[in-house]
Formats: C-alpha cells, structure tokens, sequence
C-alpha cells in the first residue's frame, strides 16, 4: 500500500496535512483550548461566543496548545486510566468530563467466516451499535452537550437522518435542557424516531429531505435561536475521535500492530474527518508515524454519493446532489458538510472511497448477522464497501482491515424484516411441527 501526505504545505499550521506542525497557542485560547478556521487559520475563543463557523466561512476544528494529550499507548500509559469509554481520552478533550451516560468503549468483534471469505489478513468490526442510544453519535453529544452548557445556551437543536436524534434527545434530557430535532418526514428508521419521541425532544418533520433540514436547522442557529449540534459543530467531532483511539489500542494489544485500513460509512463525512483529526493529532505528538496511520476508506450509497464522486474526480470540493435515495436513510445525504476536513483525511492516509449497491449493503447486513452482529443498513455500507474494493483489487490480501459499523441492527427493524427470514406459520401442535420441519 502506497501513501502520499501533502508534505508541499507542511510547514503551515492550517494545513490538514498528516505531517504539518502543532499549530502555536494564540492569545485567545481558553486553558490552551481554541477553535481555529482549516481555511485562513483565524483562531477565536472557544467558550467567549457561540461559533460554528469561521468568518471566512470556512469549517473550525477545536485545537489544542498540547497536541493530543493522548498519546500513550503502553500499559504503563493511558491504557492504565480507570476511566472508561470517551472521558478514558479527556486528555485529548476539550473538558475533564462531560454529560455522560456512559458512552464509548464498544466491542472490535471478530468475525472469522467474513474474514476468510472477504479474504483479507484480518477483519474486525468496531460496532458503535453498542453505545447508550445504539449509534456512535453518542460519543459526540457528550462533548457537544457539554460544550452548550459551557456556553450557557437555551435550546439544542439537530437535524437527523435519525440518530442524531436519538442522541441529542437523551443527552439534551440527561441535561435537562430543551431539545428540538427536525427529520426528513417519513425518511427517518422507525426506532430512531421512537427515542427521539420518548427522550423527550420535539419532532419537527419537514417536508424535505435531510439537507433541507439541516439548512433550517442552521438558520435557526444562526439567529441565535437554538444551539446547533450537527456534526458541524465542532466539539461533537472531538468525541468522535476516541473511536479512533479504541481502535488502535484494541488492534494494538491483539495484532502487535495498528490496522492498515479502517472502512467506514460516509454521510455528512464527520467520523472521517474525526479519525483522520484523532490520527492527525498523534502524530503531532509522536505517538504514531505517518506511515502508521491506517487508510481512510470511505463508503457510500451509489444514489448518495457525492464524496466518492469528489474522490474519484480528485476535486477539492464536493458537488452537492440534489436527489439522494437509499436504504441506509442514515447515509442518504447529499451534501456533506465535513468534506473539506474528510477529503483531505482520505487522500492524506492513502485511502480511497467506493459506492455500493443497496443490494450489496443487505447482502452485507445479513452476513454480519449471521455471525451475531447486528447492524443497520448504512453500517453493513462498510462490510460491503470492503467486499468491492477486495474484489477490484483495491485493498490487499495482507491489509488488516478494521470495518465500522454505526448503528445497531434495532435501529431500523423495517430494513431488519425485510433482509431476513420470513415466519413460517404453524399449527399449534408439536408433530405438526416436526411435520413442517422435514417438508
Ligand atoms: C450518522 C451516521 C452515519 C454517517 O456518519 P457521518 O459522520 O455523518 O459521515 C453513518 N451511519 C450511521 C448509522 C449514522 O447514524
Ligand atoms: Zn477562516
């Protein structure tokens, strides 16, 4: 596997290049905290104002005066704190603790009959299924709710394919602040909407899809009117960096070694550009070599995927679809928002990006399944994404692949009834039964 990183602008503090240097602590960083622009560099004060984007209208990242304080690995390092899940890496965080339920701390499953067939050195599956409301958006909204609080807003709100939703309602109701999410009507999986409802957020379903939600959602912020927590916010991505941290420990502890690759689903890109930030900053800290950083490869549905198409064109920006339509509602999104973080995190690592079949995600959902990991449809999009790119040749048979998988299998039970077993109605009566087991 060949790599290339942007060494051309290395010496510049903006770049998102895997080797650029720790950027310089400016006056108005907050206890060496600060939120900086990936375009011009403008810095501003993290807590002094509500902000999510840079006047020059380019993205934020939060920054800080010491690159990652997470940076050990060994047993005698961070591996050994007591905390467990997100705040195990508050080091790495902006605050020393969060709203937390907990979150984090997800099982990396082994899943030997995919491996061999897929065909690969080895294969795990990170499922963020497993936190508190079911989806890796968890890991945000602590950080996030957290940062609303520091802030001292009023009113959260999201738009949502679904878990954001899900999310933001627990988080907003653990912290007893008024929660508004607005769906795409009639586009969002049925168990999302259900946690939404009864964690207690309101539901605005607007008749658009989620793009058009997401555009009200940040008029509304911008009018001061709600506090926005999308994963342009950038204190959510902060969260989401740690499921790059658990990655490599865990690979690290069974393999000896970090992954080569990690495919992952591909929406508003904001767990792309959260990885590749977390990746970023260890090596800012020499706790990871360039050439160690595992290959961002990004997946998306053939009927929502502008990042690929970006990917593929080697375009600097992406080129927003107007009509997007999948099964995996929670990648089915036609503007993302994070690509100027993601498109640079891809091509910097050596990784590539790849559209699938819808059939090619259920194929892949039920697979997973059958091996006892139960996941939604946008999820499986990374077992299927992995699949292709085997099957072109793309990823090799030596790589040792880690495949994310977002959200669990409940989330959607539509999409679950539909991909698997039909019941078979029986009388009620044992050798009938049996009689019916041997037809
Ligand atoms: C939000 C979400 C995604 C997309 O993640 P991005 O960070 O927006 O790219 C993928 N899968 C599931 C299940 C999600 O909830
Ligand atoms: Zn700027």
């Amino acid at each position: 596997m060949s790599r290339e990183t942007a060494t051309d602008d290395a010496t510049d503090p903006t770049s998102l290049a895997l080797d650029a240097p720790a950027p310089q602590t400016p006056d108005d960083a907050e206890d060496g905290v600060w939120l900086g622009c990936i375009d011009c560099g403008e810095t501003y004060s993290p807590f002094e104002s509500v902000r999510y984007t840079c006047d020059c209208g380019g993205l934020l990242e939060v920054r800080y005066g010491e690159p990652s304080g997470f940076a050990d690995f060994g047993p005698e390092g961070h591996s050994a704190a007591t905390e467990r899940g997100v705040w195990r890496y508050a080091a790495a965080l902006p605050f020393d603790e969060g709203v937390s339920l907990p979150e984090g701390d997800t099982p990396l499953h082994r899943v030997p009959r995919l491996e061999d067939e897929v065909g690969v050195a080895s294969l795990r599956i990170k499922h963020e299924g497993m936190n508190p409301t079911g989806s890796f958006k968890d890991r945000g909204m602590t950080v996030g709710v957290r940062a609303a609080r520091e802030l001292g807003v009023g009113r959260l709100a999201c738009a949502s394919t679904g878990n954001t939703s899900a999310a933001l309602a627990a988080y907003g109701g653990r912290a007893d602040m008024e929660t508004l999410v607005l769906l795409p009507a009639g586009k969002v999986a049925a168990g999302k909407v259900a946690q939404a409802a009864l964690h207690g957020a309101r539901i605005l379903e607007v008749d658009g899809n989620f793009d058009a939600c997401l555009d009200i959602v940040q008029e509304l912020a911008g009018r001061g009117e709600a506090y926005l927590l999308n994963s342009l916010n950038p204190f959510r991505l902060e969260g989401q960096k740690t499921i790059g941290f658990e990655i490599l420990e865990a690979h690290l502890a069974d393999y000896g070694t970090f992954p080569d690759r990690i495919v992952l689903p591909v929406g508003n890109a904001g767990n792309t550009a959260a990885l590749y930030k977390a990746f970023r900053e260890l090596v800012q800290a020499d706790a990871l070599e360039p050439e160690e950083v595992p290959a961002l490869t990004g997946v998306q549905a053939a009927d929502a995927a502008p990042m690929v198409e970006a990917i593929e064109d080697g375009a600097d920006e992406i080129r927003r679809w107007e009509e997007v339509e999948t099964i995996a509602t929670a990648i089915r999104i036609g503007n993302p928002v994070n690509a100027p973080k993601a498109l640079p995190g891809i091509r910097n690592t050596g990784g590539t990006a790849v559209a699938v079949a819808d059939e090619e995600i259920t194929a892949a959902q039920r697979d997973l399944a059958g091996e006892g990991v139960g996941v939604e449809p946008a999820s499986a999009a990374s077992v299927a994404g992995l699949r292709k790119l085997r099957d072109r040749g793309v990823v090799d048979d030596d790589e040792r692949v880690v495949c994310l998988t977002t959200g669990h299998l409940l989330k959607d039970p539509d999409a679950a009834y539909e991909a698997g077993n039909d019941p078979e109605p029986v009388p009620n009566d044992a050798d009938a039964v049996l009689e019916h087991l041997r037809e």
